[in-house]
């Protein structure tokens, strides 16, 4: 692997992104669990504050709008009980002082649009303020009670209307009549509603808006259950938290309302903000696990690139221990541990490798050598023969065969004994060495004869180079006496042949001139065959 494979093993983030994604999972898993729980918690909350602000709020305005009339009674009744108004309306001759009266009153409770006094018969004796609002049948209706009491709204020229009505103390069958606009009813329904509350309305028996604001004209709000929230839902879609009672007056319904999603907003606040939180949280953990990861994973990266190196060669390879006391530690120091035991051991193994070397190097020697006389032996001069005589044919250049035999060898070993014929046959080869050239190759043949290669040469120049050898060979003392105390000498002869371009037939030739040497009286050079053309 190359440089470029080692870098690449550090952009491998397989653990960061299993720890990364453990953690993602689970964190996960235990915030959507947590949300769960708390927006749940918090809808209970909701719910609960539906279930008692609902009802409350129902309670607070029926008993202020029901306040409100009763306090309408009682005004009118307090007017009606007035001596004033109790004699005027007894004589018929101060009209004009109760008119007066009614209007100091009428400009101190400007709620009232008229206040009319009604005679016995139900006849209209006399009245102040705006009196074309009285509707005339229901202030009969009301007279003919003879109690206190308030109608239902009436429409009198584009405005709606309620009287209120009381009996004039002393004369039952007069009534004094308080003509009350129903807006005044509004302001009742608002007080004390704040921004974002419930919206609250009155609806009359049909589900028609009396006062407040409705965004549900139209849609029953059951009463069964008082004061209970209900879903609702309304045609275009929207749904609404609504709950209603009987309002006690004029089959009256109070109802308050409030949409949905403003209801639950809490709730869905709730969600977003946990969703977000939770998010964070979830992300944080996972990032932070995954740079644990990949910090943890570094070690072993490390080792993994280690290996890599040590598989490509390197030497002294040594990875980072790290300062943790971990598993990733005793990982590296085994490793490192490993990497130096393989240095020992490739260590020991090219030494014991140079050994064999060596060793095959003697062998091969040995192979090829003669252990007595440390010439060239049989086998390597057949080779060397044939290799020669390629090179001799291919490159068109001569060779000669040199064919030498100690004369009478038997003999010497008869008179002196092996052992110093073993001498004599060292010393031979050792004498016959000197005269060579570089080129030329001595062999043992066998016994006492010797073959001689001389590469590059011609007849001619192998004739000079045998005679040179048999001359030092004759020339020379050997280490070895006789018993008469004079030193050994002995003589060769020597057969030779040029390279005919067929090994046999040139030994034969070399063979043929030796015995002919022999022949010849032995210690000579003889010569056979002949070169190719
Ligand atoms: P010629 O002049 O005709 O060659 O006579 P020769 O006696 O040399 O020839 P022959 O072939 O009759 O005898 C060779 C002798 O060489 C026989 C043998 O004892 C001796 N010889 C061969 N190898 C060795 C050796 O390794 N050591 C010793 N000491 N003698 C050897
Ligand atoms: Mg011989
Ligand atoms: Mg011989």
């Amino acid at each position: 692997m190359s440089r470029a494979g080692h870098r690449s093993l550090w952009q491998f983030r397989g653990l960061a992104l299993h720890f990364g994604g453990l953690v993602l999972v689970i964190s996960l898993l235990s915030s959507g669990v947590l949300t769960w729980v708390s927006v749940r918690s918090i809808e209970d909350f909701v719910e609960a504050r539906i279930d008692r602000r609902f009802p409350e709020t129902l309670t607070n305005v029926r008993e202020r709008v029901d306040l409100w009339y009763r306090q309408h009674e009682i005004d009118v009744q307090t007017f009606a009980r007035r001596d004033l108004l109790v004699e005027a309306a007894g004589q018929a001759g101060s009209r004009a002082e109760t008119e007066r009266y009614l209007g100091y009153v009428l400009e101190r409770f400007p709620q009232y649009a008229a206040l009319v006094v009604l005679d016995g018969d139900g006849e209209r004796w006399l009245g102040v303020g705006d009196t074309s609002l009285l509707p005339e049948s229901a202030s009969r209706l009301l007279a003919a009670e003879g109690a206190t009491s308030v109608s239902a709204p009436v429409e009198v020229a584009g405005h709606s209307v309620q009287i209120v009505s009381a009996p004039i103390e002393g004369r039952a069958s007069s009534t004094l009549q308080g003509v009350l606009r129903l807006d005044a009813l509004e302001s009742v329904l608002r007080a004390d509603h704040a921004e974002g509350a419930p919206a609250r309305a009155l609806l009359d028996a049909s589900g028609q808006l009396v006062a407040g604001t409705s965004d549900l004209v139209g849609i029953p709000i059951p009463t069964d259950k008082p004061g209970e929230p209900l879903l609702l839902d309304r045609q275009d879609g929207e749904r609404f938290v609504a709950s209603a009672m009987p309002f006690g007056r004029f089959d009256w319904t109070l109802a308050v309302h409030e949409p949905y999603d403003a209801a639950y907003a809490p709730v869905n606040q709730a969600v977003t903000e946990a969703l977000g939180i939770n998010l964070l949280v979830v992300l944080t953990a996972g990032l932070l696990a995954y740079a644990v990861g990949a910090w943890r994973a570094r070690p072993i990266l490390a080792l993994a690139e280690g290996a890599e190196r040590l598989a490509e060669g390197e030497t002294g390879v040594v990875v980072p221990v790290s300062r943790m006391a971990d598993e990733m530690q005793v990982l590296a120091r085994a490793f490192n541990h490993m990497i130096g035991r393989l240095a020992e051991n490739r260590l020991e193994l090219e030494t014991r490798n140079l050994e064999l070397q060596a060793a095959n190097e003697v062998l091969e020697q040995l192979s090829i050598t003669d252990g007595l006389t440390k010439l060239h032996n049989h086998r390597y001069f057949q080779d060397q023969f044939l290799r020669e005589a390629r090179r001799a044919k291919r490159a068109e250049v001569p060779l000669s065969l040199v064919l030498i035999d100690i004369d009478d060898f038997k003999k010497l070993n008869d008179e002196l004994g092996h052992a110093a014929g073993d001498v004599v046959l060292k010393e031979t080869a050792a004498v016959m060495t000197v005269v060579l050239r570089e080129t030329d190759m001595l062999a043992r043949y066998g016994g006492e004869e010797f073959a001689l290669l001389a590469p590059d040469t011609k007849l001619e120049g192998a004739m000079v180079l045998a005679e040179k050898i048999r001359a030092t060979v004759a020339a020379a003392e050997f280490p070895v006496s006789r018993p008469d105390g004079t030193p050994v000498s002995i003589t060769v002869s020597l057969g030779v042949a040029p390279f005919d371009g067929d090994t046999r037939s040139t030994f034969e030739a070399a063979d043929r001139a030796l015995y002919e040497a022999k022949q010849s009286g032995k210690d000579c050079v003889r010569s056979g065959g002949e070169a190719p053309a």
